[in-house]
């Protein structure tokens, strides 16, 4: 089948008609053969969007992954493809311009945070959700003021703009803040702070929910509908230090942001994936993806159970250029890989999807296509 990748085309209407023929991929369908579909979110679009992105996520860390996993979560979901990843300026893409494009369909030069290519602001799916009444956060095992995160609720021309980005995190109207770089959140005169100066943004979000600074604290926060955990100054350690799961927090931000009778959006990244890629570090790759694959599974176990979840599960770009050439799936080894580059490359990355409007993701497209297929589905 044809798939039109134009915006002009309603995206929303195109996969709701598909699920009327493939009912299994979402709802049950609520149209009859002959109606015309509305842009309703009683016409078999979701009600939820849960966006994975496993930073520097390409076929080979899945690969180590599974043969050291045995099985995946990844499984679970139907629809799959593949997604090109260039930036507006240079074929191999950086996470903010490729997060610019998941977030809002618009591709940018490379280190721009959801600013176009030619410099305008360009509003984010979390934006357009939030705007809608939907419930909006972000879990991550970076700080939140990181490349990823921050593409989907901040505007500036570098990704090194990290209080800035902090500023408009907090004025974004954010529910779920997980993650790490507290320093970023703190007055200048405060031990450990990068602000230049004496604006006090954990104070500010606290007036609205219970901001809390450590795992334990976090843990003990009772029946809330929202909440920010910053775990660190800067990024959390990689998972063997980390202590917690990103599953753990998946699991509890969705807890908090379901509350929302509107349905929520929320962005889960596995960060430190690519981190791992940049250091040739095998061992690492695979701990980090064990881990962000764990969350894919909290994702999924709730979307199954509510039924009017999509979730979407996909990478900014691969990191490493790594492959894997020795091993066993008996022994659940990899026993030889091999890194191609120190940085990011070129090669398209996997996309999957699960439940309602998931059907549009299958195939072959551009980046942007997932910011605008996700924006089409939340925008009314
Ligand atoms: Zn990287």
């Amino acid at each position: 089948m044809h798939r039109p990748r134009a915006t002009s085309f309603c995206l929303a209407t195109l996969a709701a008609a598909a699920l009327a023929t493939h009912p299994a991929l979402g709802d049950e369908p609520t149209m009859n053969a002959g109606d015309q579909p509305t842009m309703s979110r009683d016409d078999g679009l979701p009600r939820n969007i849960i966006l994975f992105i496993g930073d520097g996520m390409g076929a080979s860390q899945i690969t180590a992954a599974r043969i050291a996993q045995g099985e995946l979560s990844l499984e679970r979901l139907p629809v799959g493809g593949l997604i090109a990843t260039h930036a507006a300026n240079a074929l191999v893409t950086d996470s903010a311009a490729s997060g610019t494009a998941l977030a809002t369909g618009h591709k940018t030069q490379n280190g721009v945070v959801s600013l176009s290519a030619e410099g305008e602001l360009v509003p984010t799916v979390a934006e357009i959700a939030e705007r809608e009444g939907l419930a909006t956060g972000t879990v991550v095992t970076c700080s939140v003021t990181h490349a990823t995160p921050a593409v989907f609720f901040a505007h500036t021309e570098s990704r090194q703009n990290h209080t800035v980005i902090a500023d408009q995190i907090v004025e974004s109207g954010i529910d779920v803040l997980v993650g790490g770089g507290w320093s970023y959140f703190v007055p200048a005169s405060e031990d450990e702070s990068r602000r230049k100066d004496e604006r006090n943004l954990l104070a500010e979000l606290g007036e609205r929910m219970p901001v809390v600074r450590s795992v334990e604290e976090f843990r003990a926060l009772g029946d809330v509908d929202a909440a920010t955990g910053l775990f660190a100054p800067r990024h959390p350690a990689g998972v063997e230090k980390r202590g917690y799961s990103l599953a753990e927090m998946t699991e509890r931000a969705i807890e908090i942001l379901a509350r929302d009778d509107d349905g929520f959006f929320l962005m889960v990244e596995g960060s430190q994936i690519d981190w791992a890629g940049h250091d040739s570090d095998l061992a690492g790759i695979i701990a980090e993806m064990r881990d962000f694959d764990e969350a894919v599974g909290a994702g999924l176990d709730f979307a199954e159970a509510d039924g009017r979840t999509l979730v979407v599960v996909t990478a900014d770009h691969e990191t490493g250029g790594f492959a894997v050439h020795a091993g066993s799936i008996d022994d659940r080894k990899v026993t030889e890989a091999a890194f191609t580059s120190a940085g990011h490359t070129a090669t398209m990355v996997p996309i999957f999807a699960y439940g309602p409007g998931s059907v549009a993701f299958g195939g072959i497209h551009d980046n942007t296509f997932v910011g605008t297929t996700l924006i089409s589905y939340v925008e009314h």
